[in-house]
């Protein structure tokens, strides 16, 4: 019904909380002995409770200072036994100067008698940020893993050092590790495909799952939504593409979590050049620490060539003619020598208002070297609400035809076309040239 359900144990009824289930800071040692436990309680035992539990003191448990049953909280390393509750306080975080392993922590918890369960957090120097062992045993030990500059105090912990390189700090009350030093921060630079959901990546879908901030232009952001209140969009022009690419390194930098969105895939003529060349720019080791991934996306030529059959099934050539960051005049000598070559051709950004002439100018120079009858492929809004998909020739290709939410395909010498039992047509280039094998 897309309603939350509210699950209540009849402990809960009874006592007004799950004792198999304590509040965040707080774990559970046994499920399995948890569960006799309260249905010892249920049937009418009183209970003792040892150790710090300021939960249960406003529950409604019978309590008793004599009762046979008794909750324990705490970090130390106990023996669960029958008539006991053992629940471990996540009051321990294990800080380490260099890399360590895993059995390292264990071993060092092992030796100071707290109990594996009560790690709230690793905590490491700033300087080892980018280690992937570091990051490898923090996610084996299933613990977040926070980064201190070298001079943070993290008090009130009483230290223990039983060696292997790691320092225990038992605080009195659990760690809320967001509130310790900070993340290693992560930027992502994603493609949402052309538009449709379905033909956006899983792992484009996971990473705006787990986003703080969402950068880019505007359309793009919408597109990627709907986000929850927590999660913070900044839409810009699509011009301030350097500008957003270093306000996402600032962001990452300081521990967050942040996805620069494009369209189609974000390493065809979108963000993923310009974040890169943020930070080969930079000089802060903290912009070089973050954890930066590129996830690819399904690219407008790509959505579109399928939708028309397979136009680019051979060697092909795909091209801005946008002359906004390159000279009109490499354009046009790219453009010469990619028909010259016979590749089949893939235009993005084609016109817009401000450059009204230039894909005349290239479609002159595509007719010095392709017959009219060549096949061409209009994909506008692939994907999305209203798209248009045309086959047409070279011969009735005219600008007008043409926008810049327009993807625009010219076949090869090879490329071919044959009707459709719909009424539309195939588009292919054959897999073979020259001889047909
Ligand atoms: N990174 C994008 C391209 C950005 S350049 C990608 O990989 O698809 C912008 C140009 O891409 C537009 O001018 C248009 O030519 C093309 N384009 C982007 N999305 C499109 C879509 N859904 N349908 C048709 N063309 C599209």
């Amino acid at each position: 019904l897309g309603i939350a359900p509210a699950i209540t144990t009849s402990g809960e009824l009874r006592f007004g909380t799950c004792l198999l289930n304590p509040p965040a800071g707080y774990v559970l040692a046994d499920l399995e002995l948890g569960k006799r436990f309260v249905s010892d309680l249920l049937a009418g035992e009183s209970v003792r409770i040892e150790g710090d539990a300021p939960w249960l003191a406003r529950a409604q448990l019978p309590e008793s200072g004599q009762a046979r049953l008794a909750i324990h909280v705490g970090s130390a390393e106990r023996l669960p036994v029958a008539d006991e509750l053992l629940i471990y306080s996540r009051n321990v975080l294990a800080q380490v100067c260099a890399e360590v392993s895993p059995q390292s922590i264990l071993e060092s918890l092992y030796q100071a008698g707290l109990a594996r369960q009560s790690l709230a957090c690793i905590v490491a120097p700033e300087t080892l940020m980018a280690s992937a062992a570091l990051r490898e045993t923090a996610l084996e030990l299933a613990v977040p893993l926070r980064f201190v500059g070298s001079d943070a105090a993290l008090l009130p912990v009483a230290w223990c050092e039983p060696g292997n390189g790691v320092v225990l700090g038992v605080a009195a009350a659990p760690l809320e590790p967001e509130t310790i030093g900070r993340a290693r921060g992560r930027l992502a630079v994603i493609g949402l495909g052309p538009g449709a959901a379905e033909l956006m990546v899983p792992a484009v879908k996971a990473e705006l799952a787990r986003a703080n901030d969402v950068l880019g232009y505007e359309t793009y952001v919408r597109m990627a939504g709907p986000f929850r209140d927590d999660q913070v969009m900044h839409c810009t022009d699509n011009r301030e593409e350097m500008q957003r690419a270093r306000h996402a390194f600032e962001l990452a930098a300081q521990g967050r979590s942040v996805v620069v969105v494009s369209s189609g895939d974000p390493g065809v003529f979108a963000m993923a050049a310009a974040v890169l060349e943020a930070l080969h720019e930079s000089v802060d080791p903290q912009w070089h620490s973050v954890d930066l991934e590129i996830l690819p996306g399904v690219s407008a030529s790509l959505a579109t060539a399928a939708q028309a059959g397979a136009p680019l099934g051979h060697d092909f050539c795909v091209m801005s003619l946008s002359d906004n960051l390159k000279p009109w005049s490499i354009i046009e000598k790219r453009l010469d020598l990619a028909c010259e070559a016979d590749l089949a051709l893939a235009f993005y950004n084609p016109i817009s208002r401000s450059r009204p002439w230039q894909l005349g100018v290239a479609l002159d120079i595509v007719r010095r070297h392709r017959t009219p009858q060549t096949p061409v492929v209009l994909g506008r809004d692939i994907g999305r609400p209203g798209q248009i998909l045309r086959t047409l020739t070279l011969g009735e290709l005219t600008p007008e035809q043409v926008d810049m939410r327009t993807m625009v395909l010219v076949g090869s010498s090879t490329t071919c076309t044959f009707a459709r039992a719909d009424g539309m047509q195939w588009v292919y280039t054959p897999r073979w040239y020259g001889e047909k094998p």
